[in-house]
């Protein structure tokens, strides 16, 4: 009996793992070229400011080169028929025009050159371009290129095909296939979460200033890999005053997320403070509703950043406008029932977890319910794995927003839960 997981993050590659480890077959369906999910944009890990990455490489590389797991990328769930212990599973896989088997890095940085197409870099949330053929990220799993046929003017209008002369790998006949797996005793959902898009509070003014950002472009500025090569540089200058605004999407009955996204008061700590050591000069404040530091060592170390001098002020972000090369801040403060405002050179607002835009799709697909902010519905508050579909398992910040290591966790609970059931459908 085989099972599939349904995501390639943080908690789907540990259910793969666990399941796999256990001597099952795992069908691992990851929709992007990479596996990693979205901890592979973030740089380092809060408390312990250990980078992301020396974590989630020989993760994702365990996962890739298991015996009992293949790895479908660029691929998605289509169809799905049968009952708990005897799935039967349709997935599409999208070619990628390049055979990694004669693909040679040297080769793949050639093709990239030659390529005349530049469009924004998804992974580094267009802060920079890449070509039409391309490698995802600096340690994406499977490595080497990819050619994205959206942008590639082959598939255009025939115009091009300069990758193919520098590099033996590239077909461009590859066709989609229909994979069709039966035997599937078990499936686990582990399809994340969008980040909040700001544009959906105008007021806020993300779309009119430059130096109003994301904290996922904040993240992207910290990688030394990354855009800025782990500057924090906006509009070509480096902020000597940077403002932090919480609860972005979050907390927000305006915008139809009345929930708390549990992430965000901790990454911005972590921001803040990766934030001084590059920019021991800068002045750094925080505007928050109350700070949520629940986790194993987490009050410690927002203590720690506090002893940075970070000013952490009560407020709720109401308003952002320009005023010079300065942006401000304006927020009501919830104990003094004032307004105030933050004048800054750089304003990071710290966007909350929102379900995936396609995940009532796949939850179509599944025959899953999805609750009324639109994750995935568990079967019930004690048990948040399991789902009112009999061997159909859910894990990570699809069923709710969560860290890596709570993501991690329930990865291995949907796992085990999965492992009982088919082992029961086995006597
Ligand atoms: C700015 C920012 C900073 C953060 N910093 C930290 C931090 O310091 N520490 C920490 O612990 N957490 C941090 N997080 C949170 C962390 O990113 C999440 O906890 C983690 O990524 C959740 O893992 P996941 O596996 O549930 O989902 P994801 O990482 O979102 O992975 C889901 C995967 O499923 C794939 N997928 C989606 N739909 C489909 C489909 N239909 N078919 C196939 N595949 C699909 C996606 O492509 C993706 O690869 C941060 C988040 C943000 C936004
Ligand atoms: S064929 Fe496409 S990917 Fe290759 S070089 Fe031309 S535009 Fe780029
Ligand atoms: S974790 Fe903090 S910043 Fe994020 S929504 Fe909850 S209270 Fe707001």
């Amino acid at each position: 009996m085989k099972s599939l997981v349904i995501g390639g993050g943080p908690a789907g590659l540990q259910a793969s793992l666990d399941l796999a480890n256990a001597g099952y077959d795992v069908y691992l369906v990851e929709q992007c070229f990479s596996l990693g999910g979205r901890a592979v944009q973030i740089v380092k890990n809060y408390p312990s400011l250990t980078f992301i990455k020396d974590f989630m490489k020989p993760l994702m590389d365990d996962v890739y080169n298991h015996e009992k797991i293949t790895v479908l990328t660029n691929s998605e769930v289509i169809g799905v028929d049968g009952e708990a212990g005897n799935f039967k599973v349709k997935v599409e896989k999208r070619p990628t025009y390049v055979n990694l088997e004669e693909c040679k890095d040297e080769s793949c940085a050639k093709a990239m050159d030659v390529c005349p197409v530049e469009v924004p870099n998804e992974f580094n949330v267009g802060l920079d371009k890449r070509k039409a053929i391309f490698a995802p990220f600096s340690y994406s799993v499977p490595s080497g290129c990819v050619i994205d046929e959206k942008s590639c003017l082959h598939f255009k209008d025939g115009s091009c095909s300069k990758c193919s002369e520098v590099c033996g790998g590239i077909n461009f006949d590859e066709k989609k296939e229909t994979v069709e797996i039966d035997d599937i005793g078990s499936i686990i959902v582990a399809t994340g979460f969008d980040p909040f898009d700001p544009n959906l509070r105008p007021e806020l003014a993300y779309d009119k200033y430059k130096n109003v950002i994301t904290s996922l472009e904040f993240e992207r500025m910290l990688d030394e890999n990354g855009p800025t090569k782990g500057k924090i540089i906006v509009d070509g200058k480096e902020p000597k005053s940077i403002v932090f605004a919480h609860c972005i999407g979050s907390r927000d009955k305006k915008v139809d997320n009345p929930y708390c996204s549990r992430i965000c008061c901790m990454y911005t700590a972590k921001e803040a403070y990766m934030a001084k050591e590059k920019i021991p000069d800068a002045t750094i404040a925080v505007s928050y509703i109350d700070m949520r530091a629940f986790g194993k060592g987490y009050e410690q170390f927002y203590e720690e950043v506090q002893k940075k001098q970070v000013l952490y002020r009560r407020g709720v972000a109401a308003e952002i406008y320009g005023n010079g090369d300065k942006v401000v801040l304006r927020a009501e403060d919830t104990l003094l029932s004032e307004p105030y405002e933050f004048s800054a050179d750089l304003i990071v607002l710290a966007v909350g977890v929102e379900p995936r835009s396609d995940s009532a799709k796949l939850a179509n697909v599944l025959g899953l319910q999805l609750d009324d902010c639109g994750f995935f519905v568990e079967k019930n508050v004690y048990d948040t794995c399991e789902t009112e579909k009999d061997g159909v398992f859910i894990a990570g910040c699809c069923q709710g927003p969560k860290d890596i290591p709570d993501s991690l966790m329930q990865g291995s609970a949907a796992a085990a839960k999965a492992i009982g059931l088919m082992q029961r459908c086995n006597t």
